[in-house]
This record gives C-alpha cells, sequence and structure tokens, in this order.
C-alpha cells in the first residue's frame, strides 16, 4: 500500500501521520503518532485511525536525543511493524518567507532557501526543517513536500503586508505574514462544498481558536487579512502566547526591567494569554470549568478580543456574510462560541443555541443576515493532499 507520511515536527515533539494515498481518492487517514519528550522523557505514541492503540514504548534520552533521532527510531517501528510503501513525506514548515505562495518539492537548495527564514521564525523553523535534512541525506531518493504556514496568506495587498517602518525593513523580511494558513486552506475548501456560495463570492472571517490563536477574512475563498503578523505571537490571545500588546511594553520590560530577549520571548510565548491572565491554566476546558476571577477574566478577555479583531476583520472585508469556527476551542466550546455570537450582534449575527449545543455545521437562526458555521480543520490532510498534488505531476 503506498503511503504518505505527514510531519509536523516540534522542539521536543513529533507529531506524524500516515495516508493511504491509493489514485483516485482522498488520502485516508491510517495512523496518528506522536513523540514526545524529545531529549528528556522520548515516548513514542501511536494509534491506527479508529483508534486502537499500536504502540506506546519509552526510550532513553541517549536514545532519542533530537528530532533526527526520533524520526529515525519511529520509522524503524514502522518499517518492522507496518507493511507500508513509504512513497512521499509532507512536511509542516512554518515559514515560507516572502517568496512561497504554495508549497515545494524539499530538496537541498530548497532547504538552503528556508534555512534562511530561520531568523524569522527561530522556535519553530529549525525544528520543522530537521526533519527534512536527515531524510534528504539518509533517503535522497524519497519525495518531500514542504507545507507552509505562511503560504496562504502571501496575496495580502501591501496595506496588509507592510509594517509602518522604514521600507528597508520589509525588503529584508519584516512583514505581516499571517499563520495558520494550512487550517484556513482546508476550511476555504470545505465551505466550497458546504455553503458553496458563501465560499465562492462571500465575505468570510474564520476564526482558528486552539492552543494557538488566529483569524483570518477571507474574500472569495482568498485570504486578505489575519491578525497573526511577523510572527504567531499577534492578534488574539492564546494559551500561552500574549497575542497583540503594545510594542511600548517590550520597551519597558527591556529598558526599566532589563529583561533578557530570551526572558521576554519565555515571557510571550510561554507564560501569557489565557495562562498568565488566569493563573491557573492554558487549557479552555480547565478555565470553563473553574469560576475563579482569573478564569473568568480570562475567558472574558479571549472573547473581548475575538469580537474586537472581528470588527477589524469585517471592516477589511466591507461586511460580513459568514463566520466560521474551527480548531479545538472553536469547534467544543458552544460556550465561547454563543458568547462571541452574541458580540458580533450588531453585524447582524443570530445564534440558534440548540443548534449550537449540539455543534451543528449551521449554528445561525434563518433570520440571521450572517451565517454562523463550525467546520472542523484538519491540516494534515491538507499537507497530504498537497503532498500527493506532486506525486501526481
Ligand atoms: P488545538 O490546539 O486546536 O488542539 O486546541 C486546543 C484547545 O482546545 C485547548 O485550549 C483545549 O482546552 C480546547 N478544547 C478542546 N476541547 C474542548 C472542549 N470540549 N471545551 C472547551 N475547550 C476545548
Amino acid at each position: 500500500m503506498d503511503v504518505v507520511l505527514v510531519v509536523n515536527a516540534g522542539s521536543s515533539s513529533v507529531k506524524f501521520q500516515i495516508f493511504d494515498v491509493a489514485p483516485g481518492t482522498e488520502p485516508q487517514r491510517l495512523v496518528k503518532g506522536q513523540f514526545e519528550g524529545i531529549g528528556t522523557r522520548p515516548r513514542l505514541r501511536a494509534e491506527a485511525n479508529g483508534g486502537t492503540q499500536l504502540i506506546d514504548k519509552s526510550y532513553s534520552p541517549d536514545q532519542v536525543a533530537d528530532v533526527a533521532a526520533a524520526m529515525a527510531a519511529a520509522s524503524d517501528w514502522l518499517q518492522e511493524t507496518q507493511t507500508f510503501k513509504l512513497t512521499a513525506v509532507g512536511h509542516r514548515v512554518v515559514h515560507g518567507g516572502p517568496d512561497y505562495d504554495r508549497p515545494v518539492v524539499a530538496d537541498v537548495e530548497v532547504l538552503a532557501r528556508l534555512e534562511r527564514y530561520c531568523p524569522l521564525a527561530p522556535l519553530h523553523q529549525p525544528n520543522n526543517l530537521a526533519p527534512i535534512r536527515s531524510l534528504l541525506k539518509h533517503r535522497p531518493d524519497l519525495l518531500q513536500v514542504a507545507c507552509f504556514d505562511t503560504a496562504f496568506h502571501r496575496g495580502h495587498s501591501a496595506v496588509a503586508d507592510y509594517y509602518a517602518l522604514p521600507e528597508s525593513y520589509h525588503r529584508e523580511g519584516v512583514r505581516r505574514y499571517g499563520f495558520h494558513g494550512l487550517s484556513y486552506e482546508y476550511v476555504a475548501g470545505r465551505l466550497r462544498t458546504v455553503a458553496p456560495e458563501i465560499a465562492s463570492g462571500g465575505r468570510v472571517i474564520v476564526a482558528h481558536l486552539g492552543s494557538g490563536a488566529s483569524m483570518c477574512a477571507l474574500a472569495g475563498g482568498k485570504s486578505i487579512e489575519s491578525t497573526m503578523g511577523f510572527t504567531a505571537l499577534d492578534g488574539l490571545p492564546m494559551g500561552t502566547r500574549s497575542g497583540q500588546i503594545d510594542p511600548g511594553v517590550l520597551l519597558y520590560f527591556m529598558t526599566e526591567k532589563a529583561m533578557a530577549p530570551a526572558a521576554i520571548e519565555n515571557l510571550l510565548y510561554q507564560e501569557s494569554g489565557l495562562k498568565g491572565l488566569s493563573g491557573i491554566s492554558n487549557d479552555m476546558r480547565e478555565l470553563e470549568a473553574s469560576n475563579s476571577p482569573g478564569a473568568t477574566l480570562a475567558i472574558d478577555y479571549f472573547v473581548h478580543r475575538i469580537a474586537l479583531n472581528a470588527g477589524m476583520l469585517a471592516a477589511a472585508l466591507g461586511g460580513l456574510d459568514a463566520f466560521v469556527f474551527t480548531a479545538g476551542i472553536g469547534e467544543n466550546s458552544s460556550a465561547i462560541r454563543a458568547r462571541v455570537a452574541a458580540k458580533l450582534s450588531w453585524l447582524g449575527v443570530i445564534a440558534d443555541p440548540a443548534a449550537n449545543t449540539a455543534s451543528k455545521l449551521l449554528i445561525s437562526t434563518p433570520e440571521s443576515r450572517v451565517g454562523l458555521y463550525i467546520v472542523p480543520t484538519d491540516e494534515e490532510l491538507m499537507i497530504a493532499r498537497h503532498t500527493l498534488s506532486f506525486m501526481r505531476t
């Protein structure tokens, strides 16, 4: 059976999925797995599509010291236990820089180019590229495809792409890139099936509300604005990331508090957002279950910022025809959806409480001027599809 491996490599974990890619059909997910605790307490877990556990194995830190070793151990396990024929690998790569507006075959030249973007995403890009480099060395014959979180947004107009800085910074790459592009691309594709009129001509906001969170304005299915910018820190508050913050606060941290760049980075990426505000947790389920003032403030702030950013994106679109919820919180929290919908009533949004509680696809009433939808995202399937498209050409 020909399969595609989809890899999403982070600093201490590698998530992977295997898709059956029989010709002429949509890729079918067969295996979902992850290597966690790389370099500290490595543990490989994987399950079949139906949920059956296939492996749960711990390794010593020496055996699996880095992402490349984790990939090697995972592929050893796959080769020993599964009868797949690996034909290609699709990688999630956070940054495609100013140039890549679509996925690309990751050969040695492309890898060198993508390495130049590491300063633009120092926490993610080097980890995303490590498995590509390792496979190019050990399996040079294998087709590898890099799929970018930024690519879907590369058609933005200049006013959406620039910061109000001297032009030279834009030329060197300081731009509003936008992220979660694979999720938005998948959702835009689903809308073409479930709401074709809205997808083709509509003004749509998609809210990707997960541990990372952002929103995207889609005009006719194309991204025209995003709440994220140069990095995946901007815009909405997230599980542990601050979201939008006055740059003056960072100057204050540096000059008055003498905080080093690494300390500021840690604060903004790891200690802020829902976790920082609540003082309890980055997990929305825990916050919803708590009645502490911190949890209440964190949820209020989250909803408030979503509503503010929706106003901004509706202005970019010149109106609004549909609003789509996706990702962990967007797909699962009816309470957050109801509160966001109530805040958007001035745009003509009327939620249907029963449909919302039942997590239906369409959760607005027939009278609502704006269609409210829940569309579960699938970034890995999007990567598998892109990878398959290179196999067929
Ligand atoms: P993701 O990054 O898309 O996996 O989303 C993770 C986020 O979704 C976490 O904040 C979870 O708390 C949240 N989440 C998952 N399930 C639920 C749920 N049933 N209710 C509220 N939040 C949820």
